[in-house]
């Protein structure tokens, strides 16, 4: 069994907490180090009990603890090699680094990174498998390339980005240059696109679907899920959660 914990999901800091029996993981460390430990201990994890970190690519969001985490808990970290020495280039305190191209096992979770349309090159997403069980975690895309899809179909535990609402995003305070970076290709998921893809891959098996990487100025939970749920149809209400910044989410077990 798999139990999995979003620390904190959007714009401004990203952090997955995935335990197996043996294996207690991070996807991504986009919080103060306090704060990201202060979270692991309201679900009742010690932080000290972290076998790694894994990095999804190098932007901020996703990276801004990963050094004094790394430091603080002596634990590696886990990525492409090239996410890796634009990291080690500013973070001077990481303890050990593990480059990873193909899969990799950290105790019984296997670790499969695929790679995804983003404006940080290399940016990947993850297949974590436990036995039979498949989840996948890709938070920042600008659109569902054809091996993502690959990816992501097979999981029946699905974390995906649903970043903005496309009027929003144009109505809303940005300059028009981010506008347009994050509406392009090597951006991020609009609740449309990311419901329009999750219909396509819809099957009996899929049994949870988190959205994630909400912007906090250009989207809201309930419109993000009403949206996505436009597109799957709304039978699929249960499957169905949203992930937020500012709270821990609910601990899934899976
Ligand atoms: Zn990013
Ligand atoms: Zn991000």
């Amino acid at each position: 069994m798999m139990r999995i914990c979003s620390l904190t999901s959007g714009s401004k800091g990203n952090s997955l907490f995935i335990e197996s029996s043996h294996a207690r993981i991070l996807i991504d460390a986009g919080l103060s180090a306090l704060q990201i430990k202060n979270r692991l201990k309201s679900i009742d994890v010690a932080p000290e009990s972290l076998d790694a970190i894994i990095i999804t690519h190098a932007h901020r969001d996703h990276i801004s603890a990963v050094d004094v985490l790394s430091y603080q808990l002596d634990i590696p970290v886990f990525g492409h090699p090239d996410t890796l020495r634009t990291l080690t280039y500013f973070f001077k305190r990481i303890q050990k680094i593990i480059p990873c191209t193909g899969k990799f096992s950290i105790k019984d979770l296997d670790l499969h990174p695929f790679p995804v349309s983003h404006d940080s090159i290399p940016t990947v997403g993850y297949l974590i498998r436990l036995g039979t069980k498949t989840l996948s975690v890709s938070t920042d895309l600008g659109i569902v390339t054809p091996e993502a899809e690959e990816n992501i179909s097979q999981a029946q535990f699905i974390v995906i980005e649903s970043n903005h609402d496309s009027e929003m995003l144009l109505n809303g305070p940005y300059s028009w240059e981010l506008k347009q970076r994050i509406a392009s290709r090597l951006g991020h998921l609009s609740n449309h696109d990311t419901g329009f893809f999750l219909k396509s891959i819809m099957n009996g098996k899929i049994q949870k679907i988190l959205l994630a990487h909400l912007s906090e100025e250009n989207n809201l939970p309930a419109l993000a899920k009403n949206t996505v749920l436009d597109f799957i149809g709304y039978q699929h209400n249960e499957l169905l959660d949203v992930l937020e910044q500012k709270k821990v989410s609910a601990v899934f077990t899976f």
